[in-house]
């Protein structure tokens, strides 16, 4: 039985086209003790474009998020009517670049509907999606530095449950482009973040997606793992980021025995932004 599957996105997020009911049924199937929708909620775009006075920079480039919130909210309520028996059913979000917006995230926060948090920076301010950037024309590590600079203000903000998919741009830079990028000149950066994640008593998340990716380790990978947990975290989530209901669980084992190697003995998952154990 696996503990949890704390990071999965349904066809309320632009990038998945997966049913909740789908997702649901194989998070069962695997036999999920606890289960977090977590679609996207990006607070750069959460308005109309008429409100950011800008036209979308790709087909991908999503506004008006503030719909697919009371959607997103709603549809998770039901999920834990219908498919809560048996399995716990968190109602989250992801919540992209809380940095555009402290003040609007502070408010979002207050929707009482709400279980978990997970706090993700998936783009830097001005910039596209770092699924997007060409980094054999871009400066990687420049990119590297504003990256941890901007993550260091999320984490110090620290109004979320789990800081999201740390070191997320590696995915593309080093998994998909095969850039060479020096992460060393991070240790002290990323052991800044964590300190601020930890003095807000809050998590990470351990996210498995990169060991089905040509990136083949998890976000955050061991190294910071192994920081967090020797800084004296303790809080961590498990989360397949699943955008199709195949891959619900994926890597959720892989990732418990890393934990349980990096010095962690249990996982937590959130409900009303309270953290509940499971032993792993
Ligand atoms: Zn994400
Ligand atoms: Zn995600």
């Amino acid at each position: 039985m696996l503990p949890m599957d704390c990071h999965t996105h349904t066809d309320h997020s632009p990038d998945s086209d997966a049913p909740i009911a789908q997702m649901c049924a194989a998070a069962r199937e695997q036999g999920l003790q606890a289960f977090a929708i977590t679609d996207h909620i990006e607070l750069c775009r959460f308005f109309s474009k008429g409100f950011y006075g800008t036209e979308p920079r790709n087909e991908e480039d999503f506004f008006d998020y503030a719909s697919v919130w009371e959607r997103s909210m709603q549809q998770n309520l039901l999920a834990k009517e219908q498919f809560g028996d048996g399995m716990q059913i968190i109602c989250g979000i992801e919540m992209g670049e809380p940095n555009a917006d402290f003040g609007l995230a502070d408010s979002l926060l207050q929707d009482k509907r709400l279980d978990f948090v997970i706090a993700s920076l998936h783009e830097l301010p001005d910039m596209l999606d770092f699924y997007f950037l060409d980094y054999g024309k871009l400066d990687a590590q420049a990119l590297l530095d504003t990256y941890f600079s901007e993550l260091l203000k999320i984490c110090k903000w620290g109004k979320f449950d789990v800081l999201g998919h740390l070191t997320y741009p590696l995915r593309y830079m080093i998994g998909d482009a095969g850039a060479s990028v020096e992460l060393s000149r991070y240790t002290e950066m990323v052991a800044e973040c964590l300190r601020a994640v930890i003095r807000n008593g809050k998590g990470i998340e351990l996210n498995t997606s990169g060991f089905r990716q040509k990136y083949g380790m998890p976000f955050p990978h061991e190294e910071y793992l192994r920081l967090y947990r020797d800084l004296g975290g303790t809080l961590l989530t498990l989360g397949s980021d699943a955008h199709c209901p195949e891959h619900v669980g994926g890597g959720i084992a892989q990732g418990a025995a890393l934990a349980k190697a990096c010095g962690f003995d249990r996982v937590c998952y959130f409900l009303r932004h309270e953290p509940h154990f499971i032993e792993i």
